[in-house]
Parts: structure tokens; C-alpha cells; sequence
């Protein structure tokens, strides 16, 4: 008889691993409680205008091509890929501003403008960065760490040489740079890591080095074509899909997962399950609770964000793709957000015009406005005032948006959608509406992830941003091969 699993959750890493089992014989049912696949990568459409909600940033192609590839299918026949170069626009408090491009030359004019010889440091910059990422994509994200020892060990003990993961990452940029604007432009990264510069391994500046050295992408139509297109390699290996159907419980028997039980009372049966649903929320609310899921609750998470989509009757030219607004009181903001899990004074934030790369994105002569700025996750029984702070973000992006002369906004937007920390936790169950889950700080890396198996429940895995290898849409796609691969091993 065909071996059978039930997957929690039609996100990224859900989906995927259901076609890499489907594709070796396994009867796969994924199970999602929302009614559309893509969990955080999702998107709405409204009067014309279409908002991606979570992921703006195809980053770190390569990972894509070879996570497709493992599917058996070419990513750039399966999206339209448009090249995003310059890939952002800074834009500073003093108002100058500076573009991340390939091109070299203008990358020289433009940093010897802000710390006359920097361009000569940024290119050692970029070097170690290379350094960083071909070491850390082959020694750590690529990798599947089942027992201490295959993290732990003499080999690996040249990485914390070569890594720098006991170096902050800012204060490593004292290596390369003086002026503070450019020790931002190249650290901001690491917030997607759920972290502040200030904390993060040195070892993150492998991000900014992949997004100019292999390019940021915008596949035509926004990052959800990377949903449609999975659901597309699922539908030909055959699995199945119940959308608006929640799971309450994972049904265990002793040592063995017997199936999940859904709010609508039925109960499904299968030999494997798989938890995609965010690991810290599976072991708080769908398994019973022990000294796990206690343990799960005291580690770091990542921040949240509050988001606004506006659909807006006016274009505004003076805004890129992507637009980020660096605030002077860098390390406040981070101290702010991390540390005091609030909502900065000054707060940095990013703004997205996806019609500047694909005009079907808004109406004709109109725009589509992302703005995300992010805050604390929410605490234990959290007090706070979300509605108030969410007023509060509004008047900081316009009043940052005035600074680039963008002053009707107010004027001409037509409606507003706003995600606040708790619509994070609704409507995806992410635990303390973290929305990159777990965070990537050292004691929470590799071996010292969460594992994507579990440690007593055998035919129990888990895929997704808070277990190996962590947060973003490939990094889904490495974490449910290597998911997938662990389950059809004890399969077979
Ligand atoms: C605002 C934002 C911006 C981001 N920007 C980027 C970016 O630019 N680039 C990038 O690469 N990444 C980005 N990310 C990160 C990326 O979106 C995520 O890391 C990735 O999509 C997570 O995928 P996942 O496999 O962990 O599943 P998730 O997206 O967490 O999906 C899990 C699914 O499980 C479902 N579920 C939960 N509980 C249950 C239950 N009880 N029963 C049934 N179903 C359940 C949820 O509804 C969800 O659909 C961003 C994320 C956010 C939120």
C-alpha cells in the first residue's frame, strides 16, 4: 500500500515537501486553515491594484534555481523574472540618499560621494561577504544537522575562523567603513534574520552580498507566482488540498502521531505527519504541552511589522521599487524594536511601488503602496495599544515620504489594508505575531535550530521558517528537500 501524510499548512515549505513525497509515491494531503495556499507569501487584490502582503524580494536567486531544479522543473520557464537594479533606494534622515546597484562605476561615484575611498573598502566588503555566503550556503544552509556531532566537530571548528560568528556584524563594519550611513547600508539586511545589527553574526554579510553580486528579481505579476507556480509542480505530482480546514490536534498514540484531528471534528489518519503550520505554535497549541514546548516559548523570536496597502489614485515617480528609509539613530531603532519590542521614535521603514516593475500591478495612472515598518513582536498577554501604535506608523511614513517630496498622499489614497502584530498572529498562527518565527541568533542556528524532526514523536517532522535552515521563501524550499528527504529515508 502507498505510504500516506497529512501536511499542516500550504505554505512554502508545505507545499514543497508535499511534491517531493508525492513525486516518490507517498498519498500526500496538505490541510490549510486559510482558504488560499502560500501562508506568508500571499497576496490580495482590491479595485485593480494587487499587494503581495509578505514577501516584495526575490533574494538569493541561486537558491531558487537549485531548490526548482530538485522538483524537476526550470524556475525561469515556470516565472517571468524581471532583473530589480538598482535593487533599493536608500534614502537617509539628512535626505541623501543612495542606490544599491551591479554597476560598479556608479557605485564608486556614489560611495566616494558619501566617505571619500570607500568603494575600495566596499569592494573588500563584498569579498568577505562572498566568502561568507559560498561557506554558509554549503557548510550550514545545505546541510541537515540530525546529531550534535555533525555540527560540533573539528572540521567545522575552521568555519568560527572563518565565519566570524562570534563578531556583531556592525562592529565589524568599523573594518570597512567610517560614516554611519554605509555601516546601514550594508547591515539593514539582518533584520530579515529577525535581528539588529548589533547582534547578528558578522557572518550575515552574505546578504548584502548575494542581492548585488547574483541580483534581486521581481517575477511579473508579484512573489505569488512563486505560490501559483508550486501549486502548479503539485497539482501534476498529485496531491491533495482541503483549504478552510484548520487542525485542532495532532492525534498520538505512546510514541507514534496517529493523524490530526481538524475544528470540524473529523479525524484524518496517515503514516507521517507534517507540521508547515510555525514550529513554536505546533508545539504550544496542537501537541500537549511539556518541557519542549515550555522551552520553545523562552526562545528569541524575531520582530513583527506593522504593514499598510494602499491603492492610490495618483502615480507617484518619485518612488522606486523598493524604498528604504535608514533612520540616523540606527542602533535606537533596533534597541528599540528588539529589546524594548516597541515601536521606535524615528523608525526606519521600507516603502514598495511594485508598478514600477510591472505596471499590471495597480491601474492605469494609479499606484500600489506597500509601506512596512517594523516593531516588537507581542509580549505574553500583550497590553498594548496596536491600534494606537498603528496610527502612530501611518504619520511616520508620511511624514518620511514628505521628506522625498510626497506630500497628497493622504489625498489620494482610495482604501487602506493594515496588518498589525496581532493579524500576523490570526491569521497565520505565528506565536507572538513574530513574523519570521524563531530568529537566527547564534544559539539558534543549526544544530541549536529546532529540529525538523521530532525528538520523541518519530513520524513527526516539521517544515518552514523556525526550524533548519530558517526564514525566507527558498530557504522553505531547502528546508522541505531536506525535510522530505529525512522522511522518505525512514520510509523506506
Ligand atoms: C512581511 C513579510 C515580509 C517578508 N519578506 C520576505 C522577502 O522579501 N523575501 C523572502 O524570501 N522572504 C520574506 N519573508 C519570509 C517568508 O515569507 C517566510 O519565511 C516563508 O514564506 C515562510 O514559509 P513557511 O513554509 O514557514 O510557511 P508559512 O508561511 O508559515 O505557512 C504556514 C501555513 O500553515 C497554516 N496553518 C497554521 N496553523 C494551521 C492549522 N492549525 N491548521 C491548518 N493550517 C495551519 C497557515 O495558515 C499558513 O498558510 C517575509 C515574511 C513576511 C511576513
Amino acid at each position: 500500500m502507498r505510504p500516506s501524510a497529512l501536511v499542516i499548512g500550504a505554505g512554502i515549505g508545505g507545499i514543497t515537501t508535499a511534491i517531493h513525497l508525492a513525486k516518490h509515491g507517498v498519498h500526500v494531503t496538505v490541510l490549510e486553515k486559510n482558504s488560499k495556499p502560500g501562508g506568508r507569501c500571499d497576496r490580495f487584490s482590491s479595485e485593480g491594484h494587487h499587494f503581495d502582503t509578505g514577501p516584495t524580494l526575490l533574494v538569493m536567486p541561486l537558491l531558487y534555481e537549485t531548490e526548482f531544479e530538485s522538483l524537476g522543473c526550470s524556475w525561469r520557464e515556470l516565472l517571468d523574472l524581471i532583473p530589480v537594479d538598482p535593487t533599493y533606494h536608500l534614502i537617509f534622515d539628512d535626505g541623501s540618499k543612495l542606490a544599491l546597484t551591479s554597476d560598479q562605476d556608479e557605485m564608486r561615484r556614489q560611495l566616494d560621494g558619501i566617505e571619500p575611498g570607500s568603494f575600495e573598502n566596499y569592494r573588500r566588503y563584498f569579498h568577505e561577504g562572498e566568502e561568507h555566503y559560498r561557506l554558509a550556503i554549503k557548510n550550514l544552509v545545505y546541510r541537515d544537522f540530525r546529531k550534535a556531532s555533525d555540527f560540533i566537530n573539528f572540521e567545522n571548528l575552521r568555519l568560527v575562523y572563518q565565519l566570524k560568528p562570534f563578531q556583531h556584524h556592525y562592529s565589524r563594519m568599523a573594518s570597512y567603513f567610517k560614516e554611519p550611513r554605509l555601516k546601514a547600508a550594508f547591515t539593514f539586511q539582518d533584520v530579515y534574520m529577525g535581528l539588529s545589527p548589533f547582534k547578528a553574526p558578522a557572518t550575515f554579510s552574505m546578504m548584502s552580498y548575494t542581492e548585488l553580486a547574483h541580483g534581486v528579481y521581481y517575477p511579473r505579476g508579484g512573489m505569488y507566482q512563486v505560490v501559483n507556480g508550486l501549486m502548479e509542480l503539485a497539482k501534476q505530482a498529485g496531491v491533495e488540498f482541503e483549504f478552510r480546514a484548520p487542525v485542532k490536534q495532532i492525534d498520538l498514540n505512546s510514541h507514534i502521531v496517529r493523524g490530526v484531528s481538524l475544528e470540524d471534528g473529523r479525524r484524518l489518519q496517515a503514516d507521517t505527519v507534517i507540521a508547515n503550520a510555525d514550529l513554536p505554535y505546533v508545539y504550544d497549541s496542537l501537541l500537549p504541552q511539556d518541557h519542549l514546548s515550555d522551552r520553545l516559548t523562552h526562545k528569541r523570536f524575531s520582530c513583527s511589522v506593522i504593514s499598510f496597502f494602499w491603492g492610490v489614485d495618483k502615480r507617484y515617480e518619485q518612488l522606486a521599487a523598493h524604498n528604504l528609509f535608514l533612520a540616523d539613530d540606527y542602533r535606537q531603532n533596533f534597541d528599540s524594536i528588539v529589546n524594548d519590542l516597541d515601536l521606535p521614535q524615528n523608525p526606519s521603514l521600507y516603502v514598495h511601488a511594485p508598478a514600477r516593475l510591472d505596471p499590471s500591478m495597480a491601474p492605469p495612472g494609479d499606484d500600489t503602496l506597500t509601506a512596512i515598518v517594523p516593531v516588537g513582536h507581542m509580549a505574553e498577554d500583550d497590553p498594548r495599544d496596536w491600534g494606537g501604535m498603528r496610527d502612530q506608523a501611518r504619520r511616520e511614513v508620511f511624514r518620511r515620504l514628505k521628506s522625498i517630496g510626497i506630500t497628497d498622499l493622504e489625498q489620494h489614497i482610495k482604501f487602506e489594508v493594515n496588518y498589525t502584530p496581532p493579524s500576523w498572529k490570526v491569521r497565520y498562527n505565528l506565536m507572538k505575531g513574530s513574523t519570521h518565527g524563531l530568529c537566527h541568533n547564534l544559539t539558534q542556528l543549526g544544530y541549536f535550530r529546532p529540529s525538523n524532526r521530532h525528538p520523541k514523536y518519530h513520524n513527526l517532522y516539521f517544515v518552514g521558517a523556525s526550524t533548519h535552515p530558517g526564514t525566507g521563501v527558498p530557504t522553505a524550499m531547502i528546508s522541505a528537500r531536506l525535510t522530505s528527504q529525512r522522511i522518505l529515508e525512514n520510509l523506506s
